[in-house]
C-alpha cells in the first residue's frame, strides 16, 4: 500500500504543499535554472583542488564554525568598506535567506515579496511556520517607489525580500524602492542580488545603503556569475547585530571545511572566475533581440536569462524544446517561458531549436 505525505502526521500547515522541483534532465543544452553554463577556467580548477586537498588533511577536526577566512574573502570581494563582522555565509543563498526566516520569521509572522519573484521564498516562509504574502508589480513587472511603499505599510510584513534583479522577470529594482520599503516598513529588508554581476555596470548595490539601515541585509550568491552553483555558496551583508541573530539559527559547523577551502580559492581567483561574465551579457542581449525579430516578446533582464512572452502554448512549446534537446523553464506564467543565456553554441542550438518549432502567438 503506497501512503502519501499527507497521511503522515506532518505539521498542518505543511500539507499538501509541492516541493521545489526544477527538472533536472541530462539534456545537451540545460538552460533551465540560471545556472552559468562555464566550467571553471582549469587553472583555478586546480588551484581550488590544491586547496581542498589540504583541508582534507584535517577534516578529522571540526571546520572553523565562524568561516573567519572566507567572511574576510567576501568582505574583500563586496568593498564598500565592509568588514568581516558584517558578512555572513551558508550552503548557497537559499540556506542564508533559511536562516534569515528562522531568526525573524516564524509561526504567526509573516514574510512579503512582489511577484512574480523567486519561488523559493514562499517555500522558506512556509518551512518555518510564516505566511507568505505576495504584492503586485506593474504589467511590465516594474515598481516604483510609492507602489512598493504603499503596498508594505498596508501588508506591515515581518520580512520584505526585494530580488534585484528579479527572478523569474529580470526587472533591475532601483535603490528609491528599496530606501522606500525601508522607511515604509518596521520589519527586516532583504535585497536579494544573487544575478548582481550581471547587471549594468552603472546598476548601483543595495550595499551602498547598508550604512545606518540596521534591519537591511543584502544577499549574494556564487552559484550564478562565479561558476559555482554546484559547490553550494551563499552569502550575506548586514549590520554586525544582524549577523548576530543569524548565529542562533546556523547549525553549528554549518559550512564544511572542503566548502570554506574552495571558497576562498575560488574568491582569491574571482577576477578569472567572473571572466565570462560579459560574454554571457553577450548572449542575454542577443537571446532578447533574435526572440524580438521571432514574434515574442522579451521582457528586459539585468540578468543572465530572459522570460519572454507571446508564447501561445508554453507547456507545448517546454515539450518541442526538450524534445529537440533544448531544456527552459515553464514558471507557470500565462503565455510566457524562461532561458537562461547559456555559451555562444547552446545559446544558438537554443535560438535555432525555437526558430524551427515558429510558435510565437
Ligand atoms: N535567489 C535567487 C533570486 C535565485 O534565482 C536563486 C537560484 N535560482 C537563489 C537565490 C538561490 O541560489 P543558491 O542557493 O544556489 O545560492
Amino acid at each position: 500500500m503506497s501512503i502519501s505525505v499527507d497521511d503522515l502526521p506532518i505539521r498542518d500547515d505543511l500539507r499538501g504543499l509541492s516541493p521545489y522541483g526544477a527538472p533536472q534532465a541530462p539534456l545537451p543544452v540545460a538552460l533551465n535554472v540560471n545556472e552559468n553554463t562555464h566550467p571553471v577556467p582549469d587553472d583555478v580548477a586546480s588551484d581550488i583542488l590544491d586547496a581542498v586537498a589540504v583541508a582534507l588533511r584535517d577534516v578529522n577536526r571540526y571546520p572553523d564554525r565562524e568561516f573567519t577566512l572566507l567572511r574576510e574573502s567576501f568582505a574583500q570581494y563586496l568593498g564598500h568598506g565592509l568588514d568581516s563582522s558584517q558578512i555572513w555565509a551558508g550552503n548557497g543563498s537559499n540556506e542564508v535567506l533559511q536562516h534569515v526566516m528562522q531568526a525573524f520569521g516564524g509561526p504567526g509572522r509573516s514574510v512579503f515579496g512582489f511577484g512574480p519573484t523567486y519561488s523559493m521564498y514562499s517555500l522558506l516562509a512556509r518551512g518555518t511556520g510564516a505566511r507568505w504574502v505576495a504584492g503586485e508589480r506593474e504589467a511590465d513587472f516594474t515598481l516604483s517607489a510609492e507602489s512598493a511603499a504603499a503596498q508594505v505599510r498596508a501588508a506591515d510584513p515581518d520580512i520584505i525580500i526585494l530580488c534585484t534583479p528579479n527572478n523569474p522577470t529580470g526587472t533591475l529594482l532601483s535603490l528609491d524602492v528599496v530606501e522606500a520599503v525601508y522607511e515604509a516598513s518596521r520589519g527586516i529588508v532583504i535585497v536579494d542580488e544573487a544575478y548582481q554581476e550581471f547587471a549594468p555596470k552603472n546598476a548601483v548595490s543595495a550595499l551602498t545603503l547598508l550604512e545606518g539601515r540596521p534591519r537591511l541585509a543584502v544577499s549574494r550568491t556564487m552559484s550564478k556569475a562565479f561558476a559555482f552553483a554546484g559547490a553550494r555558496v551563499g552569502y550575506l551583508a548586514a549590520s554586525p547585530t544582524f549577523i548576530d541573530a543569524l548565529r542562533l539559527v546556523r547549525l553549528p559547523y554549518h559550512l564544511s571545511a572542503l566548502t570554506q577551502a574552495a571558497a576562498v580559492a575560488a574568491l582569491r581567483n574571482s577576477k578569472v572566475m567572473l571572466s565570462m561574465v560579459d560574454d554571457i551579457v553577450v548572449q542575454r542581449d542577443r537571446i532578447s533581440a533574435t526572440l524580438e525579430a521571432l514574434g515574442y516578446l522579451p521582457h528586459d533582464s539585468a540578468s543572465n536569462f530572459v522570460l519572454f512572452g507571446g508564447v501561445s502554448d508554453p507547456k507545448a512549446v517546454w515539450q518541442a524544446l526538450f524534445d529537440r534537446g533544448v531544456l527552459v523553464r515553464e514558471i507557470g506564467l500565462a503565455g510566457h517561458l524562461r532561458v537562461s543565456a547559456g555559451t555562444e553554441a547552446e545559446t544558438t542550438a537554443f535560438l535555432e531549436a525555437l526558430a524551427s518549432i515558429g510558435s510565437a502567438s
